[in-house]
């Protein structure tokens, strides 16, 4: 399936809630759930709706932790499968694989502005896992990992721009930042309590239980 292009916004709008997809512009006024707190297209503001079925609450559940985590429909599948298959709560396991991933780590580290940046930072080889450059943004993060900036990238604009604000989305316990050095460390893995936006997993389990 094809990457979404359209307004990021929009997709916040759609599920009623900030998702934090444009770096600081979510932090300030200008976010557009701030101003228009209503589902986008022509009649949004007027609409009125029927009781949702389970399936479509299930359904915008899991397209919220998806569009989240910048992660594709066969993908995020995956990722429930492995859940699924592992011992703990699938829920639970879901949403610390989605954590754990190296983009969703770069952005919690404050080191990128948001996950689509981060995303896109890893790509472009701005970063090394444990010495050594890695340009896969859904690597799996381990405890004791170091991840850095290249040296040669430090100086980067968007990289800058966002350490200038670290602290503003809090500090995730699991893991730490030496700022001077421009590196972090997985200090442990991530637990379900660490992803901290308003996600009930369970929804998404019952959806691919059906
Ligand atoms: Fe969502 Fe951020 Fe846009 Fe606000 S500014 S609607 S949080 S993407």
């Amino acid at each position: 399936m094809a990457r979404y292009t359209g307004s990021v916004c929009k997709l916040c709008r759609r599920e009623g809630m900030k998702i934090f997809l444009k770096g600081e512009r979510c932090l300030s006024e200008k976010c557009s759930i701030e101003r228009r707190n209503y589902p986008p297209g022509q009649h949004g503001p007027s609409m009125r709706r029927r009781k949702p079925s389970d399936y479509s609450i299930q359904l915008r559940e899991k397209q919220k932790v998806r569009r989240i985590y910048g992660v594709q429909e066969a993908q995020f599948r995956n990722y429930f499968k492995k859940a699924a298959r592992s011992k703990g709560t699938t829920g639970d396991v879901l949403l610390t694989l989605l954590e754990s991933r190296l983009d969703n780590v770069v952005y919690r580290l404050g080191l990128a502005s948001s996950r689509a940046s981060a995303r896109q930072l890893v790509r472009h080889r701005h970063f090394m896992v444990n010495g050594r450059i890695l340009d896969i943004p859904s690597y799996q993060v381990r405890a004791g990992d170091v991840i850095e900036v290249k040296e040669r990238s430090r100086s980067l604009d968007a990289i800058q721009e966002s350490m200038k604000h670290f602290g503003r989305r809090g500090e995730p316990g699991w893991l730490s930042l030496d700022k001077a050095k421009m590196a972090g460390q997985v200090v442990q893995a991530p637990s379900r309590s660490d992803a901290d936006l308003e996600i009930n997993e369970q929804l998404i389990v019952e959806l691919y239980s059906r």
